[in-house]
């Protein structure tokens, strides 16, 4: 349902967010399906319902530079570039900082995350109020094209509640420049050109993959250091488990990823239990059994790439 942004459906819309709720998000590229990047039963949400087969990491969405305090390690070409095109499509992705509060499901366990300021009336109205920060990947199905109206979500979401900000003036996804390593880096093409980039900061490189096709493979994915056993119903002596469902194993080794059964409560567990138990003295990690449905689907993707053998 698309609602106009009149004070009272603003509230709505807040209210819905604080609930761990998804929304329809206008902003200046496309339309985004927004939720708060700190519950990660929220961002579980997001990509119960874009149904991708995989996760990929989210953009983070701020009212400002400063709203991203304590959450990212900046330095100077990020500040650089902040300062210049923000509010503005152009993502930033920057280390994680330690003391983060973002769900470790947004950024799909990588250790940076990505972040902008968008530059539309209603997202940055509805930031400022919700006083805290939106993860928002573009709001179609999996394998549509990006929506840049109102009436374009509804038809792939007809039950989202959905604010309306009239037809998006970029209408193309936001530029993504990557600022981890020693070069920054284009990773997606957008909004702003490459050129008005290296007019501030200097040269980019282009990486030699591409790492928004297959956002698992990022040389930089999180990958558990102990090696991964998959589809176990009975874990072995030093292994730790995670379970799904109910199990008769018991003991600090045994995390469970949803007693219920439930793939979204598995899917905001999934990162941080697995972290968890990436450590010695465990020497492997068992993973039981999750089903190949929905939320099920990206859970074994990323598990098995997990597992697969490490090129070297
Ligand atoms: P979008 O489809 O506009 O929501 O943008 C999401 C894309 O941003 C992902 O597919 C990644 O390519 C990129 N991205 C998001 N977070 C990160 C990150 N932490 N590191 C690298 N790329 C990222
Ligand atoms: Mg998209």
């Amino acid at each position: 349902m698309i609602f106009l942004p009149t004070l009272e459906n603003i509230q709505n819309v807040l209210s819905a967010l604080r609930k761990g709720e998804v929304i329809g998000l206008p902003t200046e590229t496309v339309y985004g399906l927004a939720a708060d990047a700190t519950q990660d039963h929220a961002v579980a949400h997001i990509f119960e319902k874009k149904q991708r087969p995989s996760f990929n990491p989210l953009i983070i969405h701020g009212y400002s530079q400063d709203a991203f305090q304590g959450q990212v390690i900046w330095n100077d070409k990020a500040d650089m570039l902040a300062q210049t095109f923000w509010p503005g499509p152009l993502t930033l992705v920057l280390q994680r900082s330690p003391s983060s509060s973002l769900s470790l499901l947004a950024s799909a366990g990588l250790p940076s995350l990505a972040i902008r300021v968008p530059n539309h009336p209603v997202a940055l109205n509805i930031l400022h109020l919700f006083d805290g920060l939106l993860a928002a990947p573009s709001a179609n199905l999996s394998g549509k094209v990006s929506p840049t109206q109102a009436s374009h979500v509804e038809e792939d979401f007809p039950d989202l509640l959905i604010i309306e900000g009239g037809s998006t003036s970029i209408g193309l996804e936001s530029t993504i420049v990557d600022l981890t390593g020693l070069s920054p880096l284009l990773l997606r093409p957008g909004g702003i050109s490459r050129e008005d980039i290296e007019s501030i900061i200097g040269p980019l490189k282009t990486p030699s993959f591409s790492p928004i096709k297959a956002p698992g493979m990022m040389k930089s994915h999180y990958a558990p250091s102990l090696p991964l056993r998959l589809n176990v119903e009975a874990p072995l002596q030093g292994e730790a488990y995670l379970a799904f469902g109910p199990t008769p194993y018991e003991g600090p080794h045994i995390l469970n990823l949803s007693q219920t059964k439930d793939l979204a409560e598995a899917a905001a567990n999934f990162f941080k239990m697995l972290r968890f138990l990436d450590h010695p003295p465990f020497h492997g990690i068992a993973v039981a059994p999750i089903p190949l449905t929905r939320l099920g689907l990206a859970l074994n993707d990323r598990l098995q790439r997990a597992a697969a053998p490490r090129a070297l």
